[in-house]
């Protein structure tokens, strides 16, 4: 295993990661990528073993539900990178057991991939989204052939690939890049059913960095994004070679589907288990800033606050429907049911505005208006500041301020608005989830009680 010293001096490797049009030579020097680069080494010393033979427990496959349970809790306290690279190997691992009867060739690579993932305890980033070009076009109708990735060479040894893959979280401080098709393919689209994994340093790989890091702020200004932010990336792929050995799909076409399908899952999971936390943090901030404002008795504050805890109970009911009906591969790997994990992410990605609107509604205008926490050293604002943001003997000016800090940082500045897209947005938008209800929901028993109600049925 990696210390996380190791982790950091790995990332010199020659790879091409940009900030701002910058070439980052170093990711120390550089703040807004020396945050996240600290989180995930310091992820890297926690679960660090000296014995020859350990390997990060939080990247083998839960063997139970109650393992699949056990790993919520985790998922929601380990860094992003981590639970990133827990959901790759985990997708792999349930294409492996789909592609065994419709193409078999390619799982003992799979399989050969993330056994030796584990053992170097690499960090895997999932790059499934393409630049995609214009919507209503299939990828080989596209006026720029690359609008998806896909394979322009075959060679003995491997394959080239050539396209983009759009917002991927933390690509930049991965070893590996885990490239599948974004969606499925049609005949005529086998050079687009590709999946393999591409080391970041690989010539020809090129990644932008884009942050929500609150750069040059006061961090206790920002006190959630200044110690927890994680960089988005473009991954640009201009010809690069992939060794056999990691091409994971190439050429089938009705199997290009199988690896979103998987990975939206697990992302889905990923995204459920940190929706419902955060959605106990917006009721705890409204909470906290009712009483600190003297509302906390207001009847329509408090039905406010009743609504967000029906909110997160629903969500916590979700995940849990979700995790007490896993499902079992092949291979004796757990996972989490489909049409649960899909509807609880819609539910909290469709129902984020509505709480954060309330959470506002209750906070007040200070929410981005309260002075910075800087104002409070200064020694002729400080007396004044107190007396007026304070609002009785229990309630210092500076704890409501703090307060108000976290919610604006959460809720309305850049963190903020980069929470109500990716609710949205990640691990596939609203419409992603609805077609997986629409596949997934028992409509025939709908159907049946409708038309025995209707006196239809001729029961
Ligand atoms: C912060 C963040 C992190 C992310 N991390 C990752 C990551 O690590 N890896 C990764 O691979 N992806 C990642 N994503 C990408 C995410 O999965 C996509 O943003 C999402 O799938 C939507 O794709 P898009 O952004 O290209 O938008 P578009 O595809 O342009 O979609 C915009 C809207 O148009 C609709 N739409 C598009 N095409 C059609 C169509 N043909 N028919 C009907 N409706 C259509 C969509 O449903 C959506 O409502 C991340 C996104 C965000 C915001």
């Amino acid at each position: 295993m990696l210390t996380g010293r190791q982790y950091k001096d790995s990332l010199k490797d020659g790879r091409k990661v940009y900030f701002e049009g910058r070439l980052i030579e170093d990711f120390e020097s550089e703040p807004v990528l020396a945050v996240p680069l600290q989180a995930i080494a310091d992820g890297y010393d926690k679960y660090y073993s000296a014995d020859p033979d350990a390997v990060n427990p939080l990247t083998i496959a839960p063997r139970s539900p109650e393992e699949l349970r056990d790993r919520i809790p985790v998922i929601t306290e380990m860094d992003l990178l981590l639970n990133v690279t827990y959901q790759s190997l985990m997708t792999l691992l349930v294409a492996a057991g789909r592609l065994a009867d419709s193409a078999p060739e390619f799982v003992p690579r799979i399989q050969a991939y993330v056994e030796q993932a584990r053992r170097d305890d690499i960090r895997a980033t999932e790059c499934i989204t393409d630049a995609k070009g214009d919507r209503s076009l299939a990828p080989a109708k596209q006026s720029d052939p690359d609008a998806y990735v896909r394979v322009v060479d075959r060679q003995a040894d491997g394959v080239v690939i050539r396209g983009a893959k759009l917002h991927i979280t933390a690509a930049a401080f991965g070893h590996d890049l885990m490239v599948m098709p974004t969606k499925s393919m049609k005949p005529g689209e086998e050079d687009y059913a590709i999946a393999c994994a591409v080391p970041v340093n690989s010539p020809g790989v090129h990644i932008t960095n884009t942050t929500y890091h609150p750069l040059g702020r006061d961090p206790r200004d920002h006190p959630v994004s200044s110690r927890d932010s994680v960089p988005d990336s473009m991954v640009l792929f201009d010809d690069v070679f992939v060794p056999n050995e990691r091409v994971f799909l190439d050429g089938p076409t009705a199997q290009a589907a199988v690896f979103a399908h998987s990975l939206g899952l697990w992302e889905r999971l990923g995204g459920v288990s940190f929706m419902v936390n955060q959605a106990d943090e917006l009721v705890g901030l409204a909470s906290l800033i009712a009483e600190a404002n003297g509302t906390a008795k207001v009847s329509h504050v408090r039905e406010k606050i009743d609504e967000m805890m029906i909110h997160a109970t629903l969500l916590r009911a979700g995940l849990e429907a979700a995790l007490s009906r896993s499902h079992v591969t092949p291979d004796g790997y757990y996972y989490p049911d489909d049409m649960f994990t899909n509807v609880t992410k819609y539910h909290g990605a469709a129902n984020f505005n509505a709480m954060v609107r309330h959470l506002h509604d209750i906070a007040g205008g200070a929410v981005v208006t309260a002075p910075s926490m800087s104002d409070f050293e200064n020694p002729d604002l400080k007396p004044l500041l107190e007396k007026y943001m304070s609002t009785g003997p229990d309630i210092t000016g500076e704890y409501r301020t703090k307060i108000f800090h976290a919610i604006r940082d959460t809720t309305a500045d850049s963190y903020g608005g980069w929470h109500q897209v990716t609710n949205l947005q990640s691990g596939g938008g609203l419409f992603a989830q609805r077609l997986v209800t629409r596949k997934n929901y028992d409509i025939e028993r709908a159907r049946a009680l409708a038309l025995k109600a209707a006196g239809l049925s001729g029961a």
